[in-house]
């Protein structure tokens, strides 16, 4: 086994690193800045050039943190190491290990539709695919990123028209950038924001991703009304006092699990926009039969399903146990 999983994390015994481990280990290579596959307290870390700034934010100084180009490979004790664009964030990358004629890719969280914010997937031939399963369900089918985005512009039109302000709840890293990315195609009107996105968007804005006007909520003047604007906010905003402001106001998530549970979750939210920056089930397939692998471990969300369904196409695919998280459900 080239990769395995133990207590720490994945680990790469003949390199001597681990890929986004848990524990504070030597030598970790990260597949993209999302608190649960970048920890702190590692001694170096290896990352995707387009990731360092987002990286450098989330660990403290001392850190060692090297960047690589994608596609560019490093040789860590004698083990090939690339790292390939995986879709998912800005710098999201899946890792590419090569021994002894060897090759396995940890695929990190990827997906395959369009996001102006990050480097598009791509397909990694390799033995082994160590992949992500966070909405591997066939029920999860994502619309174009465009009609999505087009529901959310449509909604805040009709806020604009209702007088009220239109609040857009979404994750802090990821999310909320390519929402405002893709506003900028179609509006060049001013966007509030939360204080807890702004240096975030800062680093995106840094690695020249185009966004509409931003303006911090807090930073208008006391009193103003938010009637007709968009505000695009972190889910730990939500029920907080900085919400006080916005007065009657229309509430929104985007995230991958507004396509199910609708009955439940919606409750919580007037609308819900299934924009997820992960793959979905076709998507997913297709991945593994793109790789050409013959094995796959599986890695967090429904995990015990894809293994099942791979093993039932004839590949050898088991579930392993790791401590990622997937990506979060509305907090209610
Ligand atoms: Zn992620
Ligand atoms: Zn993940």
């Amino acid at each position: 086994m080239l990769i395995e999983p133990t207590a720490a994390g994945l680990y790469c015994a003949a390199g001597r690193f681990h890929i986004d481990p848990w524990e504070p280990v030597e030598r970790a290579v990260i597949t993209h800045a999302h608190g649960d596959h970048l920890r702190k307290g590692s001694r170096a870390y290896l990352c995707a050039d387009a990731a360092l700034r987002l990286v450098q934010h989330r660990l403290d100084t001392s850190a060692i943190v090297e960047a690589v180009p994608y596609g560019e490979a490093a040789s860590i004790n004698g083990v090939r190491v690339s790292l390939h664009p995986a879709g998912h964030i800005l710098g999201s990358a899946q890792v590419r290990v090569e021994h002894r004629g060897e090759v396995w890719v940890a695929s990190g969280d990827y997906k395959r539709a369009p996001d102006p914010t990050c480097a598009p997937f791509e397909p990694v031939p390799c033995h082994t695919f160590i992949s992500e399963a966070t909405f591997a369900l066939p029920i999860f089918k994502w619309e174009p990123p465009s009609a999505t985005i087009a529901e959310i512009c449509a909604w805040w039109d009709e806020m604009r028209e209702a007088g009220r302000p239109a609040v857009l709840f979404g994750y802090a890293l990821g999310k909320a950038q390519r929402v405002l990315a893709e506003l900028a195609r179609c509006t060049d009107r001013t966007v509030f924001v939360h204080g807890a996105l702004m240096d975030l968007t800062d680093a995106y804005r840094a690695s020249r991703i185009p966004f509409p006007p931003i303006a911090r909520a807090t930073e208008t003047a006391r009193g103003r009304s938010f009637a007709g604007d968009l505000i695009v906010a972190p889910l730990s905003a939500r029920g907080s006092t900085w919400m006080r402001r916005f007065g009657d106001h229309s509430s929104a998530f985007a995230s991958g699990w507004m396509r199910i549970r609708g009955a439940r979750r919606r409750r919580a939210y007037d609308r819900g926009f299934a924009l997820s920056d992960h793959a979905d089930w076709d998507a997913i397939v297709q991945t593994v039969i793109d790789t050409s692998a013959e094995r796959v471990f599986v890695t967090h969300g429904y995990t015990h399903q894809l293994a099942r369904f791979l093993r039932e196409r004839g590949l050898d695919a088991q579930a392993w146990q790791t401590q990622y998280e997937g990506e979060p459900e509305a907090v209610e």
